[in-house]
């Protein structure tokens, strides 16, 4: 009953002409695929002529970060309505890079969720414990902190329009995946969560895709499980084929 939902997280790669490459080549591979819902999440530079690329395609467009402010005074940031100008559909919240290199809180992420709600913009917000805090065994508590944190003040019905990623720090970059029983253990626990905090309805739609170090040979292994929506791919995401062969392998 959930649709699995794969996206490419660009970070911080790509001129507008290598994305407009990457772009066509995905347009070849994936044409075809009814399945999943795909979307790009390309640097702020590159949306513009990426979103001419997809207007007759079944990739959407996201983003990779937002202000929570509407407009104004904001130096250096990108509003809600500067996304929509490019189509862009979802915007990717609360990365563990932005938590661990420029301060993004859990209160903080919660702020920018709601302006993106505001601005019809389907947030993905990113939550996943680091490899100290699985060994101390509190990933259990630190996914419950962030998962009530960054969704703080989000009515029912903007809840089923949010996507949740679970990226364990470990495993994001490393090459080293979660393996399937560490993945579902984690989001039959966040599932669970949201079943608290809303109800059993939102906890059985809300999608909830696992990120770190997915690529075409673990993909299958990941994406079958009950728990698992999806997928949040960095450096597999850079390339057609990777991503292509990520998203082929999962259906
Ligand atoms: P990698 O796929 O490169 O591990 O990155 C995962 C990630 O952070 C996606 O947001």
């Amino acid at each position: 009953e959930r649709k699995l939902i794969i996206a490419g997280n660009w970070k911080m790669n790509k001129t507008v002409a290598e994305a407009v490459d990457l772009v066509k080549g995905l347009k070849l591979e994936l044409s075809g695929v009814k399945e999943v819902d795909l979307v790009v999440c390309p640097p702020f530079t590159a949306l513009c002529e990426v979103s001419k690329l997809l207007l007759d395609s079944n990739i959407r467009l996201g983003a990779q970060n937002m202000n929570e402010n509407p407009a104004g005074a904001y130096t250096g940031e990108i509003a809600a309505f500067m996304l929509k100008e490019f189509s862009v559909r979802y915007v990717i919240l609360g990365h563990s890079e932005r938590r661990t290199y420029f301060g993004e809180t859990d209160e903080w992420v919660a702020r920018k969720a709601r302006a993106a709600h505001a601005a019809a913009l389907k947030p993905i917000i990113c939550v996943g414990e680091t490899l100290e805090e699985r060994e101390q065994g509190r990933t259990r508590a630190v996914l419950e902190r962030q998962v009530r944190g960054s969704l703080a003040g989000l009515t029912r019905d903007q809840m089923l329009e949010t996507i949740i990623a679970y990226e364990p720090v470990w495993a994001i970059g490393t090459g080293r995946n979660a393996t399937p029983e560490q993945a579902q253990e984690a989001h039959a626990f966040i599932r669970s969560l949201l079943a608290g905090m809303y109800d059993e309805t939102v906890a059985r739609r809300v999608r909830i895709q696992y990120g770190g170090s997915v690529k075409p040979s673990n993909a299958r292994d990941l994406m079958c499980l009950p728990d698992v929506d999806g997928a949040l791919v960095g450096g597999a995401s850079l390339e057609v084929r990777s991503f292509a062969d990520i998203v082929k392998n999962s259906i």
